[in-house]
């Protein structure tokens, strides 16, 4: 039998645990991916789902489910901070959250981070949710394009997660309507990241069955590295009121007994302003890459960075150019001055002269100038000379020219 829905979480082949989490029940679906040093990421992802996943009912509208969505992940962000105080060694860990819920032919979403909702219906596969990235919000402003956004050295500095750093996180919400024949896909950055949208699209499209899919999906991530955990879930829509599978699946470290240890002693050693002050303190672990808080001074610093690099590039763009113009007019300069140790005898209103220069101009540009003027009538020579006059007579330099005006004189002296 097809299977419409799965779900599947992978380590990747790089790290050593699974921050990942997912959630496929019976009207609920959805994905995290954590983050944070000292297994936090994978505390936090887990804590989150757990927190979701008591959503997984049935509502009478989409809006009911959507805002009872938008509810469980404040709640699993209050419980987030509330662990961190239990346990400061966890200080810094969020996560990501996209989830949906089935109501019928209408779906309600909930997503905040860089995990990724897709939509693939009528063989047109469309991305759902928007990244909440540092370099969304470039692309976002006209700064840099999706294409430059997917090379970014900063591409995973996340701008807003669940976690211990902001008390009531902006999460986007929305109802979508669904009809039968849509498949919905839900994953981690772990796929999208490292497997582009049009590979992606036709995986599905090949797979008719989820479970297929899924593996597939994954497979592919493994294939190109999967340096990072891979969460992949396949929800499909039919007639069915419920695109659920029969008993819930629980996915990544969600799946797994919670692995963080209580430290007493730091908590006897907390102070009342250290409490007052921890939910707006966020602690950013080094070690960690993939998750910054959203701390202005961070953001500054970050675009601060992204625009020196964009100066830089400007900068030998610059140079190079100014180098280009300076052989160019270095090069013409030498030219016109070379044009100006040469000289010719043309006819000025009629009469003879010496000039400086040559013949042809160079474009609007002309490289000759009377240099001598002479009262030799041009209608005084001969018509062979004053044809000769007339289309100008070449000189190798001035003494030249001026033997040559010599000659003309003579002959209209005569
Ligand atoms: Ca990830």
């Amino acid at each position: 039998m097809t299977e419409r829905t799965a779900a599947a979480s992978h380590v990747g082949r790089v790290r050593s645990n699974n921050q990942d989490s997912g959630y496929a029940g019976t009207h609920l679906f959805v994905v995290a991916d954590g983050m944070g040093g000292h297994a936090g990421g994978d505390v936090a992802s887990a804590l989150a789902i757990q927190a979701i996943a008591q959503t997984d009912a049935r509502f009478d509208t989409a809006e009911e489910a959507r805002d009872a969505l938008e509810q469980a992940l404040l709640t699993a962000n209050g419980e987030l901070a509330e662990t961190v105080f239990e346990h400061p060694e966890l200080t810094g860990m969020g996560t990501t959250v996209s989830g949906l819920v089935r109501v019928g032919e209408r779906m309600a979403l909930a997503h905040i981070g860089d995990s990724r909702i897709y939509l693939l219906r009528d063989g047109e596969f469309t991305q759902v949710t928007k990244d909440h990235t540092f370099v969304q919000r470039l692309v976002d402003s006209g700064r840099i394009t999706p294409e430059e956004a997917a090379e970014h050295p900063r591409r995973s500095v996340l701008m807003r997660v669940l976690g211990d750093v902001d008390i009531s996180p902006e999460i986007d919400t929305d109802v979508l309507e669904t009809m039968p024949g849509d498949r919905w896909l839900l994953c981690s950055d772990g796929l999208s990241g490292y497997v582009d949208d049009e590979r992606i699209a036709e995986i599905l499209t090949e797979n008719a069955d989820a479970e297929a899919a899924v593996d597939a999906l994954i497979q592919a991530s493994l294939d190109n590295g999967a340096p990072d955990n891979v969460t992949v879930l396949v929800v499909g829509v039919d007639d069915d009121e419920s695109s659920g599978v029969s008993s819930p699946i629980m996915v990544g470290s969600a799946a797994k007994p919670l692995s963080f240890r209580p430290v007493e002693e730091k908590r006897a050693s907390k102070s009342l302003p250290q409490l007052l002050l921890h939910p707006l303190k966020p602690t950013p672990d080094p070690e960690d890459e993939h998750f910054e808080p959203e701390s202005e001074e961070f953001l500054r610093e970050l675009i601060a960075e992204d625009r020196r690099r964009k100066i830089r590039r400007r900068v030998t763009w610059s140079v190079g150019l100014v180098l280009i113009i300076s052989l160019i007019a270095a090069a013409l300069t030498a030219g016109y001055q070379w044009t100006q140790t040469r000289f010719f005898v043309g006819e000025v209103d009629g009469r003879v002269a010496i000039f400086q220069g040559v013949q042809q101009n160079a474009g609007p540009i002309p490289l000759s100038s009377v240099y001598q003027e002479t009262s030799i009538d041009l209608m005084a020579l001969t018509p062979f000379s004053r044809n000769a006059v007339e289309q100008t007579i070449s000189a190798d330099d001035l003494i030249d020219a001026l033997a040559i005006i010599e000659r003309l004189r003579r002959e209209a002296e005569r």
